[in-house]
């Protein structure tokens, strides 16, 4: 199992960064130990002082492929979740002014939560999905998927030329605008439209 990551595929959030809007996506992975386990406690890290959350659209894939076609990425996953892709952005910046990877930054252990599964079929229409993040109760990212700059689609076919895909690879595409800092005692709360599906605390 693997965890590939979009950056830079919302406008507004590539600009807050600083960063130019990408000509092809933005591609990077964490390990499979990035993945929070659901009966583990999130410790804020030592090595960082500035830790950001960064709310995102979860893909889970359901069948094993390479080189696969737009026409066809849709079959290739079926449930959606919300995640946090936890960013340590002072070491990012410092990484990114030298041009080194990111790893240190992104992919460290439980650096990517999860919420809980739903299926793709139950929502009206996979391009106008609302998610939304809540940090202490205040609502702090608004995020559709119609703002994407490359669709889910788009984005599986591309990361398949790379990659092959395999059952049970994350797929977190990116996320909008107000991205901002946590600390421990935060409550962090992710939505699909209405419904709650993670809810975690910083430790
Ligand atoms: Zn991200």
């Amino acid at each position: 199992m693997k965890i590939i990551c979009v950056g830079r595929n919302y406008a507004a959030h590539a600009h807050e960064l600083g960063n130019e809007v990408p000509e092809e996506p933005v591609i990077f992975m964490k390990p499979k130990n990035a993945l929070l386990q659901n009966h583990i406690p999130f410790f804020y890290p030592e090595f960082t002082n500035e830790l950001h959350y960064e709310c995102e659209l979860v893909l889970r894939i359901n069948k094993n492929g390479k080189y696969i076609g737009e026409k066809e990425a849709a079959s290739y996953y079926s449930e959606i979740t919300v995640g946090i892709d936890f960013t340590a952005r002072d070491i990012q910046n410092k990484l990114k002014e030298k041009g080194l990877p990111w790893e240190k930054a992104k992919a460290f252990d439980n650096s990517a939560a999860i919420g809980k599964f739903i299926n793709v079929a139950s929502i009206n229409n996979k391009n106008d999905i609302n998610f939304k993040f809540y940090q202490n109760s205040v609502l702090k990212q608004q995020g559709n998927s119609a703002h994407m700059i490359y669709s889910f689609d788009e984005l599986i076919s591309h990361i398949s030329h790379y990659f092959s895909l395999n059952i049970g690879d994350l797929i977190f595409t990116g996320t909008p605008a107000g991205v901002g800092e946590c600390v421990a005692g935060d409550m962090l709360e992710a939505l699909i439209g209405d419904e709650l599906l993670l809810r975690m605390e910083i430790k």
